[in-house]
């Protein structure tokens, strides 16, 4: 892969401005082809796109397969059994990676999430404000504490948490705020950080799909007082399922040893309750086998989306995830953008996404619908524990506050690109994404007759 000699500030420069200036490929010449009439491959016309592979994720190479073979031959599977092993050495690496002084190596990011929850002491009778629209494991790290999840609704234009309907749902039994950096980019955490410190709240960052993405100069993960990563398989650093905790709080990341150790600190004592969380050694390995590449795939990334935001600015219908003032640079774990269905003579999202299907660049629709409309808060509510520990009152408000309408419309009008894998393609793998959206938007007097 081409070496690029550019800064991450001008990374985010291309990013924000969607300015083609980060692309060091020049623009293969066909890029105009579409600019005419022409049928959709959905209609019996010829796709955009035919025959061609995508980067496959997750990644593997001979390094990868050498570290999982070296860790067997070890017999060292089990990361209490020595203190040079795998988990203990991605831990020192992932800590300097992402600039933070500590991390803890988990079985996930659900599990890194929740450890961090039992580490800050929060339980029964809290709550912590975070967002509809995430991976289940968001709120079940807080449901396994038994602590009341509350839902604020979105920015819908960067589908991540808005801050000030966070901060109108702080009562006085908040506890923290669990930001989620939704598609890998940054929250408005400078907005976030000012309401935890008003109201005295911890934070704790759901960084599981933004490795080494960067705002303010700070890398994600390391702003709040805990930052939580998931290696799952999907995500652009993946063993399968793993997940870290950074921190520069040297006690809390002691207590999140401790509590994702069955409760055994390092000192041998068995001091509070916790789950057995522990990374195995072949994770970490594959992990470990994996970070040579993780900040090239990561600048590549970078560069294919300003490329393809720089290419889609003029397609008023499919307008890219808004990019917060400070984002240094991006994860891009998805490439997300809004179909806004008035721009497209008003045809349902599903017409277009069957005719990008055709032109061989899937979109995803992603989350169907937000966690506020999923039936736990059902089955909470009748739970003894939340019965006993909240209000009748209270309880009755936080139905009442289940309603996010941004997270609604972003829902409705979200269409992706898997990027782990794709991402990692070439300028023309990239100019076939945008030909085809292009081209289905010139052409959307058809989308009716799929
Ligand atoms: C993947 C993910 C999680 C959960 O991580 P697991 O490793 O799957 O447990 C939590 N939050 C977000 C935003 C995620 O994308």
């Amino acid at each position: 892969m081409d070496k690029t000699s550019l800064t991450r500030r001008g990374l985010l420069a291309a990013a924000s401005a969607g300015t083609i200036a980060a692309v060091s490929h020049s623009i293969p010449a066909y890029a105009n082809i579409t600019k005419k009439a022409s049928k959709l491959a959905a209609l019996g016309g010829r796709p955009v796109r035919k025959n061609k592979s995508w980067p496959r994720w997750p990644h593997w190479d001979q390094e990868v397969i050498d570290s999982v073979v070296k860790t067997t031959k070890s017999r060292i599977w089990c990361r209490i059994q020595s203190s040079s092993g795998t988990v203990p050495t991605f831990e020192k690496k992932f800590a300097e990676l992402t600039g933070a002084k500590f991390c803890v190596a988990t079985g996930s990011g659900t599990q890194a999430l929740h450890t961090c929850v039992e580490a800050l002491g929060i339980g029964p009778g809290d709550e912590v404000i975070t967002s509809p629209y995430t991976d289940p494991g968001t709120i079940a790290s807080i449901l396994a504490a038994r602590a009341l999840p509350v839902l604020a609704d979105l920015d819908r234009q960067s589908y991540q948490l808005d801050p000030a309907d966070v901060e109108k749902k702080i009562t006085e039994n908040t506890r923290a705020i669990m930001p989620v950096h939704m598609m890998g980019q940054p929250c408005n955490m400078q907005e976030i950080s000012q309401i935890a410190r008003k109201h005295n709240l911890k934070v704790i960052e759901d960084a599981c799909q933004a490795h080494l993405a960067e705002y303010q100069g700070k890398q994600l993960g390391t702003i709040g007082d805990v930052g939580c990563f998931s290696f799952q398989s999907s995500k652009t650093l993946a063993c399968g399922e793993g997940g870290g905790i950074i921190g520069d709080d040297e006690e809390l990341m002691d207590r999140c040893y401790t509590v994702h150790n069955h409760g055994t600190s390092r000192r041998g004592r068995t001091e509070v309750a916790g789950p057995k969380y522990r990374m195995n050694e072949f994770e970490a390995a594959v992990l470990l086998g994996q970070l040579s590449g993780v900040r090239e795939r990561f600048l590549r990334r970078n560069r294919n989306a300003a490329y393809l935001t720089s290419r889609l600015k003029d397609i008023p219908g499919i307008v890219p995830q808004k990019l917060y003032e400070g984002t240094t640079s991006g994860s891009f774990y998805l490439y997300a953008t809004s179909y806004l269905k008035e721009h497209f003579d008003g045809v349902e999202r599903a017409k277009f996404l069957k005719a990008m299907a055709a032109e061989g660049v899937s979109l995803s629709p992603y989350i169907r619908q937000g966690l506020h409309r999923e039936p736990w808060i059902d089955h909470i509510l009748s739970q003894n524990v939340y019965k006993k520990m909240f209000s009748e009152q209270r309880l009755r408000s936080y139905r009442e506050q289940c309603v996010c309408p941004n997270c609604d419309r972003v829902c409705q009008e979200m269409a992706m690109i898997w990027a782990s894998g794709p991402l990692l393609g070439t300028t023309e793998d990239m100019a076939d994404i945008a030909d085809a959206i292009e081209k289905v938007y010139e052409n959307r007097d058809q989308l009716r007759s799929i």
